[in-house]
């Protein structure tokens, strides 16, 4: 039995991750400040006897005794992290220095979620590992995208200056069950939206696109990546390659609540990506991973989720 530290972990991903690793027989250690993690998240494993919540911020020093670390801390939706772009940037900076150090006093492997956001509003589509990124350093973005990269730095660092074992995962947009109905983040709007009949904000003209992975899907590759073969290192892109626009996500929402909710149209907020898609060879031929569930199937649980939660 592993004891696994899971930063973040009472957020949207690192709950199902905790889920995922008590299933597996481990024990928990979930840190977290609650900045946008919720406790009706991890409320049920609670009184689970392998699972253990700390209330910390990762900007800090932390000092516990673990076999493995997921470093998920990290508000992710664009609202969320242009709140406090300093913390932003602190968490993914500060945070990691802290996590490196804890991993390299304890001499264990340290997963680092990532993101599609070092790409920037990409030139190269779709978007394969060893595509450098167009990203902004002064936009209001850039608190997180170059936190992001940053980190990703740090953990290259450590494993070339110390040695340690690193595993660094780029997280495409990822949505399902436990978001938070205010996340900010489209699926969530648009389905919470959709719900109360509400009109559906459409950033721009809509013609942006992205590709949404199911949380399940996500977290297989995310353990996966976790227990690959000594030496892989990553980057690897985890998410679905299926692409879609922001009106043909909308389109599909109306359509599987059956709802009567009107589009209408807002400003495209500065930097916004125009297309994001990940190339997932790397993630196949090293992980044997690709994803399984198809769009309108995860929305149709995401939205038995929000029906229930709004
Ligand atoms: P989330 O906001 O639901 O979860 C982030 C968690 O980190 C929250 O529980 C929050 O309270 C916690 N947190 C934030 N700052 C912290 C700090 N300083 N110390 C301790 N805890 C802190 O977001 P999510 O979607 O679950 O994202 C999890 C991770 O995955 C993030 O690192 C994010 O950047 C990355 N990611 C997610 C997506 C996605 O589509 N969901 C895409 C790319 C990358
Ligand atoms: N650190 C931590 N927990 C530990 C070990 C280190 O939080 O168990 C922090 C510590 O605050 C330090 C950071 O991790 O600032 C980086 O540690 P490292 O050993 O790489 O650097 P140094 O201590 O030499 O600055
Ligand atoms: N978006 C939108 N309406 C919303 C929220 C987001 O049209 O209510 C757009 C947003 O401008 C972006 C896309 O949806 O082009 C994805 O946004 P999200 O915040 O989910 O993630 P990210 O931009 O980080 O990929």
């Amino acid at each position: 039995m592993k004891r696994i530290l899971v930063t973040g972990g009472s957020g949207f991903l690192g709950s199902h991750l905790c889920d995922k690793l008590l299933q597996e027989g481990n024990e928990v250690l979930c840190v977290d400040n609650l900045f946008t993690g919720r406790k009706s998240n991890i409320h049920h494993l609670t009184s689970h006897k392998n699972f253990e919540f700390m209330r910390h911020d990762i900007t800090f020093p932390l000092y516990v005794e673990v076999d493995e670390i997921y470093n998920l801390a990290c508000p992710a939706s664009p609202v969320h992290y242009q709140f406090d772009p300093v913390q932003t940037t602190k968490t993914s900076v500060i945070g990691a220095i802290n996590m490196l150090g804890l991993a390299k006093r304890l001499k264990i492997k340290i997963l680092q979620a990532s993101t599609s956001e070092v790409y920037g509003d990409p030139e190269i589509h779709p978007q394969p590992e060893s595509y450098k990124g167009s990203v902004s350093t002064t936009g209001i973005r850039a608190c997180y995208d170059e936190g992001k990269r940053c980190s990703e730095t740090l953990f290259f660092d450590y494993h070339r200056q110390h040695g340690l074992d690193i595993k660094v995962m780029r997280i495409f947009n990822t949505y399902g069950p436990r978001m938070n109905p205010n996340d900010g983040r489209v699926v969530s709007n648009f389905i919470v939206q959709a719900l109360r009949g509400e009109d559906i904000t459409i950033f721009g003209d809509g013609s942006q696109t992205r590709s949404f992975c199911f949380v399940s899907d996500l977290i297989d590759g995310m353990y996966r990546l976790m227990n690959s073969r000594d030496g892989f290192t990553g980057p690897v892109n985890i998410g679905n390659p299926t692409e879609f626009t922001m009106l043909e996500l909308a389109e599909i929402i109306i359509r599987l609540t059956d709802s009567k909710s009107k589009l209408i149209f807002l400003p495209l907020p500065q930097d916004d990506p125009m297309q994001r898609k990940p190339v997932i060879e790397l993630a196949k031929t090293e992980l044997d991973w690709e994803p399984k569930i198809k769009l309108e199937d995860g929305l149709k649980e995401s939205i038995k989720y929000f029906s229930e939660v709004i």
